[in-house]
């Protein structure tokens, strides 16, 4: 897996980049929006980085022009800390997914798996856990062959898990995907879906296929 990083602070650039590598991902770097551009458009790339605040080309401008050029790779936007603004630019320009800093590495990996797992997928497909099955183009979700009726936020939140099945995703990943919102205020609203979500797929079956991981999150899973 071949990434982009666009990112100018230098010491955030060497940080992200050795820690991409130790993950076996191979990683170039630019350090102002210009030269990212160029990159992008010679190389492909799995992934791109992008930092908002950039010298020469900014981060949405850029993002805007590779959009505009079909360079169609995953675009993970990285904003100042209380950014709401920026998140709604980077995604209006075409970004993917967008991470405030400061960021913990985990969150950045979980976020790049993320992306390139979901860039894997086909959007009209059947997702299937087990004997969990979930209907995007039907809007359906049938457990060992009985219907389930779920609300659309439970649907959404379970088309969520199921994207991401067989890894974490943490509470951050949640609120921001199937609530649009800011992690603060949503703790406790996603751990009561959580709950609602489980009762209906999991009671009365003798597998478990949703999994709280202590401190991280939750993951959907066959055992
Ligand atoms: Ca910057």
């Amino acid at each position: 897996m071949r990434i982009l990083l666009v990112e100018d602070e230098l010491r955030i650039a060497s940080f992200i980049q050795r820690g991409l590598k130790e993950e076996d991902y191979v990683v170039d770097v630019a350090h102002d929006g210009e030269k990212g551009l160029y990159l992008a458009e010679i190389n492909p790339y799995d992934l791109i980085i992008l930092d908002i605040i950039l010298p020469v080309k900014d981060g949405v401008s850029v993002c805007r022009e590779l959009r505009r050029k079909k360079i169609n790779a995953p675009i993970l936007m990285l904003t100042s800390k209380d950014g709401v603004r920026d998140k709604v630019l980077g995604l209006n320009s075409g970004a993917d997914d967008y991470l405030a800093k400061p960021f913990d590495f985990e969150e950045l990996l979980a976020r790049i798996a993320a992306l390139l797992r979901r860039n894997k997928i086909d959007k009209t497909g059947l997702l299937k856990v087990a004997d969990l099955e979930l209907d995007r183009t039907r809007h359906k979700v049938a457990r060992a062959g009985k219907d389930i009726v779920l609300t659309s936020k439970e649907f959404a939140l379970l088309e969520y898990l199921m994207d991401n099945a067989g890894h974490a995703v943490t509470r951050t990943m949640i609120s921001e995907h199937v609530w649009h919102e800011d992690f603060d205020n949503f703790t406790n609203v996603i751990d009561v879906y959580m709950s609602f979500l489980r009762s209906k797929i999991d009671k009365g079956h003798k597998k478990q296929l949703i999994h709280t991981i202590h401190g991280k999150g939750y993951i959907v899973k066959e055992a």
